[in-house]
């Protein structure tokens, strides 16, 4: 289908000094949890973007010089000519699809502990690192921005013989060149310090240095924060403005963004689409030339107001070309609805803190490109056109559906409910987490277009009618419910009697048990994910009052890598909620909850109208086990093979369930199922 000619806008090559982008799709840099560790892996990944129809393709965060070394977080590497080969493998995926590649060379400054390296971090005020290590940075002398200056020039040269397009300077996200526009971090007394033009002067200089570098063989961007911490709605910073002035006409490209890191990049429970376009509206009348900006833009309409409003010449993206590598295309040939929308989790983020290679809630493959060989829109044809039944229309069941009928399967469907969906149901009724149900409505759409999947609503499946309905292949996706006995990491011997007057599991909060109530009530979290969070969020916006405990230092201690945990814990403490650490949760008679302190085992009695544990949830897996149980009636009733996954296999993230349901999929009829995968070591 030929796209709508409303967004041949979108489609517009557009000039970035002597490079052309071939339309207005352009993946920023971004982490991928690879770095210098994974070439292969990294060049397959960025491969797919470009052949999903992103103009420009960037690496993430390049380090230039051992000085700048974030271990244990993974990150690309220009240090020397041994590195260029690793680069080239992705520059290569990326032009075999018409795109530019883009390097992003950076110095991390007094972000970085240089743990790996054991050289000392550079900073312009020697401060503590920001790492929370006990050390403290060097502080940059004349010398040293004369290596700055010369590490710039190496890289660029190095950038130029991997065949990249565009190389970055980088002065943003609290890096070492961002501290050099602070009239406060930089305290120097000489050219760099002090009046506005001296603290550019580093970053005019290396605009220069790294332009005469590459001359026509490439183009130089900046990436540069707007704002210096301006609130969303509020005028930018004058100074900021005029800096951008100064240096306006020096790069090829802004990359703009703002200084706050988690708005940039915010969950969707807190930032909704195209949340810096004030911002960056501002911002555009400082300076001439090419603008890219993010905005985890997923919306064909709203990419066309930005670029129609003159606000920026690209798409930025990061997230949404990792739910939809496809996007671009996908909008090109008029094929909106396919568009795979980014629910704006962060738990690929999570995962590069986690020094784990890149995954994505919404897009199984991300990732998986190199090592399992996974496309996001190809699948291989089933070995034979056989019958599936999956049962329940959870997250794993929807891509386990979806992933077999697109294979070619038969596929029947049965969900106990009438609606498809199973836990993202309920986590979209919390406060801010419409978006959420993304993971379900894009499945439920996709399986309505296939003729060979028939979906079951309200039909529950016994052992007897699985065997009844002989599919050659059963997939028990049948979730889990969180427990109400506290079982839990830190409560092995269960501290509670479910059916304890006035103790409610999560799910009874989230549809109302507790509306109405006079509380207090005690929320327990010790999944330390988001969900004890945003039931207190919840209680609390209706008016309840709320003790939050949990045996660790913080609020939803694992958010820390989502990058949303301050954002939780702020709201917590601005509604009034009563935080309580370093607590484990001992038992509750439905008036008085006993915790134990984690550090001397001393006991204290709170009073709660309610208590609800988040601890722990318990497998479905009766219906898996009774079919095992009678394994000998398969043959008869037609059954090769009996699968568990999801949370009925083992309860976790969202992004668990649907890659379980994905893999299984592609897998189920391969020569060598769970075949050991290649390690990605050779550059
Ligand atoms: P996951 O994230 O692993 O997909 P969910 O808990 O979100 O798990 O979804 C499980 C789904 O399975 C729920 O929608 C539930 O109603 C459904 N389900 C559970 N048991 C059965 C059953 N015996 N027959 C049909 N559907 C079931
Ligand atoms: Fe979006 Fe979540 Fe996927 Fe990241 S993991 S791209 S935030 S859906």
């Amino acid at each position: 289908m030929p796209r709508e000619p409303r967004f041949d806008l979108l489609f517009q090559p557009v000039r970035i000094g002597p490079k052309t982008a071939r339309n207005r799709f352009y993946q920023v840099p971004h982490c991928s949890g690879m770095g210098y560790d994974r070439p292969n892996t990294l060049a397959a990944m960025r491969g797919v973007k470009a052949e999903g129809g992103w103009a420009v393709v960037s690496t993430e965060y390049c380090s230039i010089d051992p000085r700048s070394d974030d271990t244990p977080y993974p990150y690309a590497t220009l240090w020397d000519d041994g590195d260029i080969r690793a680069h080239g493998k992705m520059t290569e995926a990326v032009h075999r699809h018409g795109s530019l590649a883009a390097v992003e060379l950076w110095l991390g400054g007094d972000s970085v502990s240089n743990l790996n390296s054991r050289t000392a971090p550079l900073s312009l005020s020697g401060a503590p690192v920001m790492r929370v290590d006990p050390l403290q940075a060097r502080v940059l002398d004349r010398d040293d921005i004369r290596e700055i200056r010369r590490w710039h020039v190496e890289a660029a040269r190095r950038a130029l013989s991997a065949g990249f397009d565009i190389v970055y300077v980088y002065a943003c996200h609290h890096y070492l060149l961002h501290t050099f526009l602070s009239p406060i971090a930089n305290c120097r007394k000489d050219e760099y310090g002090g009046s506005t033009s001296n603290r550019i002067r580093l970053i005019r200089e290396l605009l220069t240095d790294v332009k005469e570098t590459v001359g026509d063989k490439a183009a130089v961007a900046l990436r540069w924060s707007a704002d210096s911490g301006t609130e969303a709605g509020e005028a930018l910073d004058p100074e900021r403005l005029e800096m951008a002035a100064l240096l306006s006409g020096l790069p090829d490209l802004w990359d703009v963004t703002i200084d706050d890191y988690g708005r940039e990049m915010g969950v969707s429970r807190f930032f909704k689409e195209g949340g810096l376009e004030d911002k960056v509206a501002q911002f555009r009348k400082a300076v001439s030339g090419p603008i890219v900006t993010v905005g985890r833009y997923t919306s064909p309409e709203s990419m066309l107001r930005l670029i129609k409003s003159g606000t920026a010449d690209f798409i930025g993206a990061a997230r949404p070309s990792i739910a939809d590598p496809f996007l671009p295309r996908k909008i090109e040939e008029g094929r909106l609805d396919e568009i795979r929308e980014c629910i704006g989790c962060n738990i690929c983020y999570a995962h590069n803190s986690l020094n784990a290679p890149i995954r994505c809630t919404q897009n199984p493959t991300m990732g998986e490109e190199w090592r399992r060989g996974w496309h996001p829109e190809i699948v291989s044809g089933a070995a034979a056109r056989s019958r599936v039944l999956v049962v329940g229309g959870g997250p794993a069941g929807l891509e386990a559906a979806l992933t077999f009928g697109r294979r070619g399967f038969d596929v029947a469907l049965a969900e106990r409910e009438r609606r498809l969906g199973g836990r993202i149901n309920l986590k979209a009724m919390l406060p801010g987490f419409a978006e959420w149900a993304r993971v379900r409505d894009w499945r439920e759409s996709r399986l309505a277009a296939l003729p060979n999947v028939e979906i079951y609503r309200e039909s529950e499946m016994s052992a007897d009618a699985v065997l009844e309905l002989g599919a050659a292949h059963v997939v028990v996706a049948t979730g889990a419910h969180w427990r109400k006995d506290g079982f839990g990491r830190l409560t092995p011997t269960p501290p509670l009697a479910p059916e304890t007057a006035n103790l409610h599991a999560p799910e009874e909060v989230i549809q109302g048990a507790l509306s109405g109530s006079a509380g207090p009530v005690l929320i327990y979290d010790d999944e330390r994910y988001v969900m004890a969070s945003a039931l207190a969020l919840k209680l609390l916006g209706e008016g309840i009052s709320v003790i939050y405990v949990t045996p660790a230092p913080i609020v939803s201690e694992w958010t820390s890598h989502t990058n949303e945990q301050p954002m939780i814990q702020a709201q917590l403490m601005e509604r009034g909620a009563r935080l309580i650490f370093g607590q484990v949760l001992a038992g509750f008679d439905g008036s008085a909850v006993e915790l134990t302190c984690l550090y001397t085992g001393r006991k204290q009695r709170i009073q709660a109208a309610a208590l609800v544990p988040v601890t722990a949830r318990q497998p479905e897996r009766a219906l898996y086990e009774t079919l095992h149980a009678c394994k000998d009636d398969w043959a008869a009733a037609g059954i090769r093979s009996v699968d568990l996954i999801g949370d009925a296999e083992a309860p976790g993230t969202i992004a668990h369930a649907v890659y379980s349901g994905h893999k299984l999929a592609r897998e189920i009829d391969a020569a060598t199922p769970n075949a050991p995968v290649p390690r990605d070591r050779a550059a």
